[in-house]
């Protein structure tokens, strides 16, 4: 493991975030309260209760800015966006075992608004990264026509895709095609 945990859950959080408005297709996946109800969901987040249209406003937000940390040219620059996102909100550390995990560090106020509690957790799991001198893990995939994110967790930094199955696989059979070739010649 590179992270501790909690910050790794807290940067997967953040990858979904960011790819939700990143699709292939190019959908908008949280252009409702629908769609930020299934992310919420999907994440498994402790005390989110009802959905409002303002949550969703900061959620977009938020997103735009944890994705401007993953195309930040350069540590500071880096450092310079995270400090306003974690410097914004109101943080109360505390350790928490909720639903079965092991103790970790919750950032955010309990009672927090959805908002806070992602500019809190996520931004405080983003502030390790650069800590941990491992910013180039914020990746966005190399497939040609792909912008969706990723953090790399591979021990030896090899990821290049991101986890969607079509760039995976696309690029496997890509690289397969071109050593077809090589052998042809
Ligand atoms: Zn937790
Ligand atoms: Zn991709």
């Amino acid at each position: 493991m590179i992270f501790t945990h909690d910050t790794e859950h807290a940067l997967a959080v953040v990858v979904d975030l960011i790819n939700t408005g990143a699709a292939t297709s190019g959908a908008e996946e949280l252009g409702g309260l629908a769609g930020l109800r299934a992310f919420v969901d999907r994440n498994s987040f402790s005390d989110v209760d009802e959905l409002t249209e303002a949550d969703l406003v900061r959620v977009l937000d938020l997103r735009a800015r944890f994705h401007e940390v993953f195309r930040a040219d350069g540590v500071p620059a880096a450092v310079r966006l995270i400090n306003e996102i974690v410097g914004e909100v109101r943080t109360t550390p505390h350790l928490t075992d909720h639903d079965g995990y092991d103790w970790h560090v919750h950032f955010f106020a309990p009672g927090a608004p959805l908002g806070e509690h992602l500019a809190a957790d996520c931004g405080m799991a983003l502030a390790y990264v650069v800590a941990a001198g491992e910013l180039d893990r914020l990746r966005t995939c190399e497939a040609p026509d792909c912008s969706r994110v990723l953090v790399d967790l591979s021990r030896n930094r090899c990821r290049r895709y991101c986890d969607s199955r079509t760039c995976g696989n696309r690029m496997h059979v890509a690289a397969y095609r071109a050593r077809q070739r090589e052998a042809a010649h």
